[in-house]
């Protein structure tokens, strides 16, 4: 069996991602420092698989380990997710951004080298095109200056990754452009938790639901979109985890020493922040808490992915409606609300 390193794999894709693994037949094998995951994400990634995967508790800035891990297994691939990701957060904190995620890259592709691992998928974001001048993008859309530093480490993570394949290094990488990914596995195992208040939408809309949020705030309504609020792509997270066991199935196939690419991840397709609220709403069964606020800094008015690329090199389609993903958020919310209530009672 394969053994394909994901980095990051406690986190909310790294976990989905992990479970698809073990469907198509791979043997994955962790490394996550937990800084911003929980170790029950583990035990949940077990009742869906019946498998303890090897897992290894430590930062990717530590080479030791990280040769430890080379030199304990044969790894065929790299799926690497392991950063941070809030937008705010690395407007304040620059450097802490900087560090983790591109000097993390760096030590990863260094032990890479090292240990001539041949295929890798980064995590990359749509934040690399800013606010396109035309919709929808395809990955020849021109990338946009970032808007903050963690947009920053994207741009740079993928430059830094086509140098090295450049400057002769053998290694065939793929950098995933996501969109906005939504939802959590059908089972309630594994889902998102976000740590402190959401950065993103639905697990807003879904704490707001379960009463542990007053109320949520829609930055404005007055943009130039069918009803005044921005649009995204979201995308459900078992769609995404499936782009990347494809992605794995490609690299190993593909027949070059050397190969560097991006691919957009998304559905195709926009929705405003009120027809996810409404999609919320139909599921639920549930009035939602909402009201009107300004706009808020930084925000693109609307993006929306063109997938034909990755459809044509992935053999991918995405098979989950924005409805499907707001069930399964919900009743990933629910779960985490009975726990968190029989916790407290216990
Ligand atoms: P997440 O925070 O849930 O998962 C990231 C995981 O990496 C966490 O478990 C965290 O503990 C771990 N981690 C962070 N720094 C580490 C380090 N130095 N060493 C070891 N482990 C470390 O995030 P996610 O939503 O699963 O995102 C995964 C990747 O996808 C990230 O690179 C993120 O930037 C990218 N991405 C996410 C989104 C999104 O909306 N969720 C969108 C575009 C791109």
């Amino acid at each position: 069996m394969k053994n394909i390193l994901v980095t990051g794999g406690a986190g909310y894709i790294g976990s989905h991602v992990v479970v698809k693994l073990h469907e198509h037949g791979y043997n994955p094998i962790i490394i996550d420092d937990f800084s911003n995951s929980q170790h029950s994400v583990i035990q949940g990634i077990k009742n869906i698989t019946g498998k303890d995967f090897k897992v290894y508790e430590g930062d990717i800035l530590d080479q030791s380990l990280l040769k430890k891990i080379f030199g304990n297994h044969k790894i065929e691939g790299i799926i690497h997710f392991a950063a941070k990701k809030a937008v705010g957060e690395s407007v304040e904190k620059p450097l802490y951004y900087y560090k983790n995620n591109v000097s993390g890259l760096v030590s990863l592709l260094e032990v890479v080298k090292e240990f001539n691992v041949k295929n890798l998928i980064f995590s990359s974001s749509c934040t690399v095109y800013g606010q396109p001048d035309k919709l929808p993008v395809t990955e020849e859309t021109p990338k946009k200056p970032a808007n903050s530093p963690y947009g920053n480490t994207k741009q740079i993570g993928e430059e830094i990754i086509e140098d090295t394949i450049n400057s002769g290094t053998t290694l065939k990488a793929i950098a995933l452009r996501y969109f906005n990914p939504i939802g959590a596995h059908p089972s309630s195992e594994i889902g998102e938790l976000p740590l402190g208040t959401p950065n993103n939408l639905v697990p807003f809309i879904t704490q707001t639901a379960a009463g542990l949020r007053d109320s949520l705030t829609v930055f404005g309504d007055n943009y130039d979109t069918p009803d005044g609020t921005c649009i995204r792509d979201y995308i459900h997270v078992m769609d995404l985890a499936d782009a990347h066991v494809r992605c794995i199935e490609y690299l190993e196939v593909e027949n070059s020493d050397q190969h560097f690419d991006v691919l957009n991840i998304g559905t195709g397709r926009g929705n405003t922040v009120l027809e996810v609220i409404n999609a919320f709403e139909s599921v639920s069964g549930l009035k939602l808490n909402f009201k009107i606020g300004d706009r808020r800094a930084g925000d693109v008015e609307q993006i929306f992915a063109q997938v034909d690329k990755s459809r044509q090199i992935l053999k991918w389609e995405t098979q989950h409606s924005l409805t499907e993903a707001m069930r399964d958020s919900w009743k990933w919310q629910q779960k985490l609300s009975n726990k968190s209530s029989s916790d407290s009672v216990s």
